[in-house]
């Protein structure tokens, strides 16, 4: 893309508005606009990342053998007065009338079409195990929505459902869910550590939040400093080895993690040593829930057992919070000049920046790197504008590009360009065609 020919509104001011560095860089990079309080258009360069966001999360549930559907954003609130949910939900949800004044919401989360559509269609135990999930845009009228897409009203989440016969199958339903999760958040360059919530109504160990650490977090952390040093890795993994998920699962969750709502000051003594305790605060970005017949019993999502008999399901929701997870990582990974994207997220692999434009040789080696990096499948934002070379990198460091090529017609006399690093910031000279291997030789395999 030729930055003269995209659309990338970048603020010279600092918005008053935002409080955290996320909403910050996030306005000032042109990546969302608020419409209305905690509802935000994403624009082109944000757009771009929540879509390699929800990328990978395709991606990892169907490695893990999840089915992607698509519910609407509109529910009948019927079905919520099945559940019970519909006067319990209280304020948070959106209640609307359509012209022949039936209630609809608009939906915070989805178990009870799910288990509508599941009732419609499934009947034996044959048909189990199923894992269905969608990702879809929610609301929830939150009471204070703030730091900018983290906690918005509109937020895009991946909810998965799972159904299975038997407690046993459902809690390796869960476990696979963490597994596939660990993976997930890794390929974003994030570390999120499985923590143990609070159980609701079915109560139990069965449900984990992931928290990315982060001082602006909103949930306070405690945990086991080991914690830190697991990584899951590109290890194989088969999805279906009960005793494989199960392993993994107490790697991840034996050592003392735990938000305020389950945190126990006594145990967290008893159980870590001094020197090894963490108090901290966590941007929860996913969360995993077994709740047994919950949903089932009242719904009737029932079937047909080995022996002839009527059994509800077993089930299970599974949440990630897509549109988070970009102000999660900007969080996790920025300095005082802007964001620093992972590669696995980044928004255009690399940035060409060509110091003297309208210079015959600069404008045509910029041409031929361009179009080098994309016979590698890559994009790049090429900045072709007649700004200041000062102004160029400014706005280069800002929106984070992990990678930048530097293009003048000084280094060219001496057949080189400059390949910089935007975590680090060094900067390499080589000739462009070195520079494009490089660059290639980093995102092989992403
Ligand atoms: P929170 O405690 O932060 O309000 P939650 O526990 O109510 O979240 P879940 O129902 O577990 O949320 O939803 C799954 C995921 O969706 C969460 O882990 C979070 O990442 C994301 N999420 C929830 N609420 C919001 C929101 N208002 N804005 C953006 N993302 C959200
Ligand atoms: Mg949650």
């Amino acid at each position: 893309m030729r930055l003269s020919r995209y659309f990338l509104p970048v603020l010279k001011e600092t918005p008053a508005e935002a409080q955290i560095a996320s909403h910050r860089l996030m306005l000032r990079a042109g990546m969302i606009r608020q419409q209305a309080a905690g509802i935000y258009s994403w624009l082109p360069l944000g757009y771009r990342v929540l879509r390699r966001i929800e990328r990978i999360v395709h991606e990892e549930q169907s490695r893990a053998g999840h089915i992607p559907m698509l519910m609407p954003t509109l529910q009948p609130a019927d079905l919520w007065r099945e559940s019970g949910r519909y006067d319990d939900y209280g304020e948070e949800m959106l209640r609307i009338a359509d012209r022949h004044g039936r209630d609809m919401l608009y939906g915070p989360t989805n178990e009870e079409m799910i288990t509508d559509i599941f009732r419609a269609h499934v009947g034996s135990y044959r048909d189990l195990p199923l894992t269905l999930y969608h990702i879809q845009w929610k609301f929830r009228d939150e009471i204070r929505p703030r730091f900018g897409v983290m906690r918005g009203r509109e937020f895009y989440m991946k909810d998965g459902y799972t159904f299975d016969l038997t407690e046993d199958d459902a809690k390796h339903a869960y476990n696979r869910h963490l597994v596939s999760y660990l993976r997930t958040y890794e390929r974003m360059g994030l570390q999120a550590i499985p923590m143990k919530a609070e159980g609701g109504p079915i109560g139990g160990d069965y449900t984990h939040e992931f928290l990315v650490l982060a001082e602006t977090g909103e949930s306070e952390v405690f945990y086991d400093a080991e914690i830190t040093d697991l990584t899951f890795g590109d290890r194989e993994i088969d999805y279906d080895d009960h005793a494989q998920c199960a392993a993994v699962l107490e790697e991840f969750t034996s050592r003392y993690a735990r938000t305020d709502d389950t945190h126990d000051e006594a145990v967290f003594h008893d159980r870590v040593p001094e020197a090894r305790r963490r108090r901290s605060r966590g941007i929860e970005v996913g969360q995993i829930f077994y709740f047994g017949t919950k949903y089932s019993e009242p719904m009737g999502a029932v079937v047909t057992g080995p022996g002839g008999e009527r059994v509800p399901v077993h089930m299970g929701s599974h949440g990630i919070g897509v549109s988070r997870l970009v102000g999660a990582i900007i969080e996790a990974s920025h300095d005082e000049r802007g964001i620093v994207w992972p590669e696995g997220v980044t928004p255009f692999h690399c940035g060409i920046v060509n110091l003297k434009q309208g210079d015959t040789e600069a404008d045509s080696a910029c041409a031929r790197i361009y179009h080098a990096l994309a016979g590698h499948g890559l994009e790049a934002l090429y900045d072709d504008t007649e700004e200041r070379a000062g102004a160029k990198f400014a706005t280069q460091d800002l929106i984070g590009l992990p990678w930048r090529i530097t293009v003048g017609p000084r280094g060219l006399k001496n057949g080189v360009v400059e390949l910089t690093s935007r975590r680090t910031g060094e900067s390499e000279e080589m000739s462009p065609e070195a520079a494009v291997a490089r660059v290639a030789e980093i995102y092989a395999g992403r």
